[in-house]
């Protein structure tokens, strides 16, 4: 099911009474979700992810603007009625019911037309549990379940009543990490068998980023990118959403366009078309850099860490915002450990320059 967000806002009070300014948890959302796919909602703390699953499954209503499944105006439908599964951080299972009881929860309510019979809905909670692979387990009770299981429970429970979305937040965090990796591949898989338009929404960029088919980077309330996970990294609209993707980070440089080349401090790094001469910010992807005794960006040598494949090499430079620069370059490439400075030539298209003020991307053309 498609899902569509038209100026859709939300504001609460400040929670801060003396503050008299609202806080705009979501603020004018316009996007088309498309039918099918896995979606993360991608932000840091508090810039109102929850806020926005609150308004797409009806727990909260919004101040202005409106929803859309497919054709119909869901806006102001009841919760209970819009066809939507929800899965928490804390899995929230009823701790004196068994699995099977907490799966066949949800249809126990279903009431007119609707109505299952217990054979019916035995069957329904066999099926969602066979999905998630917990139909051993359906006896048990939470408590005699590991936390991966119990979120695999309270995924079935979102499944049992075949919602048109789906919608999760933070599922992972609760987690530890080598079930967190194996639990969202978990979710792509489930999600691609079932094709229910899912919403994952994580603080976590890489989480978001190795399972879904499409991203919604946001921050304060207000929607920066949206695009495949790739592009998004490849092609970032601006400084934040750039900073915000990509383990190790991007690292950030003061510089300055100045006769169509790029200077870091002494250092022309590039050159490029297009641009006047201005203070811009400069971003390097860690895989822009390449080793080169004859590069023109020195930089000061301060370790190296191999890493199987890649070797991460750690260093500094006079214009770097930030402590350190960690450039990753291929194991076979040699790097003097003992050496005070180690040199680079940089990758055009892994270089992004962003206004000083603004800090809106900038777009250059490489010579
Ligand atoms: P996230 O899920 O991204 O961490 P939330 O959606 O929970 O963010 O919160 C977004 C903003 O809205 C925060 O500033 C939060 O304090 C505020 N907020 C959320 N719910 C309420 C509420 N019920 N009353 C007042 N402020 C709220
Ligand atoms: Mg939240």
């Amino acid at each position: 099911m498609k899902v569509v967000l038209q100026n859709l806002t939300k504001k609460f009070p400040n929670r801060n009474k003396k503050i008299r300014s609202e806080v705009i948890a979501v603020n004018d959302f316009n996007i088309e979700i498309p039918d099918g796919k896995l979606i993360g909602l991608l932000g840091p703390s508090g810039c109102g992810k929850s806020t926005a699953l609150n308004l797409l499954c009806g727990l909260q209503k919004p101040t202005s603007g409106k929803l859309f499944f497919g054709e119909d105006d869901v806006t102001d439908l009841p919760a209970e009625n819009r066809g939507v599964g929800m899965v928490f951080q804390n899995y929230a299972l009823y701790p004196h019911l068994t699995v099977k009881q907490n799966i066949t929860f949800p249809l126990e309510n279903l009431r007119g037309a609707d109505k299952l019979t217990k054979e019916e809905m035995s069957k329904r909670a066999l099926e969602a549990a066979k999905l998630v692979q917990i139909d051993e387990l359906m006896e048990r009770k939470p408590s005699e379940l590991s936390g991966g299981q119990q979120q695999r429970v309270a995924i079935a429970r979102a499944l049992v009543k075949m919602p048109r979305i789906l919608l999760m937040d933070e599922p992972l965090s609760n987690l530890d990490a080598r079930l967190r990796l194996q639990t969202r591949e978990e979710i792509r898989r489930i999600q691609k068998e079932t094709g229910i338009t899912t919403i994952f929404v994580t603080h976590d960029q890489e989480e978001a980023m190795s399972i879904s088919d499409m991203i919604i980077v946001m921050k304060e309330g207000v929607i920066h990118q949206v695009g495949k996970p790739q592009e998004v990294y490849d092609d970032p609209t601006n400084l934040f959403v750039a900073k915000f993707l990509g383990t190790p980070p991007i690292s950030v440089f003061h510089g300055k366009v100045k006769g169509g080349k790029l200077y870091l401090g002494e250092d022309a790094v590039l050159t490029m078309k297009n641009v006047d001469d201005r203070e811009v910010w400069v971003g390097i992807r860690p895989e822009g850099f390449i080793l080169d005794d004859k590069g023109a960006m020195c930089c000061k040598l301060t370790g190296v860490e191999v890493m199987g494949r890649d070797s991460s090499v750690i260093s500094t430079h006079p214009t770097l915002e930030g402590t350190e620069i960690r450039s990753i370059i291929s194991a076979d490439s040699k790097v003097n450990e003992q050496a005070e400075t180690v040199r680079f030539t940089l990758k055009p298209h892994k270089v992004h320059i962003f206004d000083k003020e603004t800090e809106e991307r900038i777009y250059f053309e490489a010579d």
